[in-house]
């Protein structure tokens, strides 16, 4: 869901601190914002009843929370480290992924078909957004939600639209689907196994186990549902892919390319355009748009009207990349076949973990090898490429894994 990707919130990244001094100074007594915060809390309270939520469901829950500032320095962080998209999705899509996967399409069969029945939507993409979006329900973000959407409802920008968040967390509190100690989630307020806001919750959630609740916590037939219902409700094509990975001629034009523009399937066969594995494209089916993740000499892809659809669940065209293929490679598909412009490729998780666990050998104090490259990992990366003579970057990548192995070895 959108508002969700930014770096760690574990540590604070190095390029905030200046913020937080800023902060420390321009900032009124600690008494005044306690003030101010109940203040905009009454306002709220007051929003929440003109809404139809019970007073007692608002003074229950949600009169007492105390401010969260942190969740206001993610709002104003950008990411320190820009990920290149090898990186990305050699995290996001790695044989760890697959493997648990296929075996999730195994466990939820018969769920899945229903789904597929009443939404329209195959079982590999349902479960590709899942494994994305939670890990397959694994990873739900660990922040009470009505805390930090409280804290955005009356701190920073934005402060509307997160009002309008924190009374739908309200009202799904109210309508009795959730259990409000159950409702945790990112700082921005996604949660859940399909990391949907609650506003898009009260939306499109779904209850497909029947029990009178959509709980996209603790149900896993609700969150297959309610992700094949957001699809669906984006204009999802049945029986239609999201596209696949293309060969361009040389010389080929590149400045046809972008998402957006669609060309019928003809004019890309005129154009020299082929399956990556050189046979001739389709010559029927919808229009197409050339995607070019990274540039002219990486992988190109011709997407159609579902991979819109997906990038509607997380406007990010590598996120809806990451969606596809890992839905393609749950269908059984391989990986791309032209590689990545890049003479040091990504690392999957079970490499990252590893790679975290040699830094800690070598003496670096990074915490857990847990494969979440934050800031400390990067800063002792950055320190042993250095040494090495390489360019300091800090980026996880398989140069800098195997150098480490080779150390460790001697
Ligand atoms: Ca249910």
């Amino acid at each position: 869901m959108q508002m969700k990707k930014t770096a760690s919130r574990k540590t604070i990244p190095i390029r905030s601190l200046p913020f937080l001094l800023g902060l420390a100074l321009a900032v009124p007594s600690a008494r005044a914002v306690d003030r101010d915060f109940t203040a905009c809390l009454d306002r709220l309270r007051l929003q929440a009843v003109q809404r139809g939520i019970s007073k007692a469901t608002f003074d229950t829950y949600a009169a007492r929370i105390e401010p969260d500032l942190s969740v206001l320095e993610s709002l104003d962080t950008q990411p320190e480290f820009k990920t290149p998209i090898w990186d990305y999705l050699a995290g996001l899509v790695d044989e760890e992924r697959v493997q648990d996967g296929r075996a999730m399409l195994e466990q939820w069969r018969d769920v899945l078909q229903r789904v597929e029945e009443r939404f329209g939507v195959d079982p590999a993409t349902v479960v590709a957004v899942w494994g994305v979006e939670s890990n397959f329900g694994r990873s739900l973000g660990q922040r009470p939600l009505l805390v930090s959407l409280g804290t955005l409802s009356c701190m920073g920008r934005r402060q509307d639209y997160f009002r309008g968040e924190f009374l739908a967390t309200l009202k799904i509190i109210d309508e009795g689907h959730i259990a409000p100690e159950r409702l945790n989630g990112s700082w921005a307020g996604a949660f859940g196994q399909t990391q949907f806001m609650p506003s898009t919750f009260l939306r499109l959630a779904v209850d497909f186990d029947g029990d009178g609740r959509r709980d996209l916590v603790d149900s896993v037939p609700d969150s297959l549902a309610s992700t094949a219902n957001f699809l669906r409700s984006g204009g999802w094509r049945s029986g239609e892919g999201w596209g696949f990975e293309v060969k361009l001629p040389p010389g080929f034009d590149i400045s046809v390319a972008g998402r957006r523009n669609k060309h019928s399937m003809s004019m890309w066969i005129e154009h020299g355009v082929k399956r990556a594995n050189g046979e001739p494209l389709p010559p029927d089916g919808p229009d197409r748009a050339l995607l070019l993740p990274a540039g002219e000499k990486g992988p190109a892809f011709l997407v159609g009207k579902n991979f819109d659809v997906i990038y509607g669940y997380n406007a990010a065209e590598s996120y809806a990349l990451a969606i596809a293929h890992l839905s393609d490679r749950l269908r059984g598909g391989e990986g791309f076949r032209t590689p990545w412009p890049t003479n040091d490729p990504g690392i999957s998780r079970v490499e990252r973990r590893e790679l975290q666990r040699l830094l800690i050998e070598r003496g670096h104090d990074i915490g857990a090898a847990d494969g979440m490259i934050g800031t400390k990992t990067r800063q002792a990366i950055a320190k042993e490429q250095q040494a090495l003579g390489y360019e300091p970057n800090g980026r996880a990548g398989q140069r800098i894994l195997e150098a480490l192995r080779s150390m460790a070895k001697n």
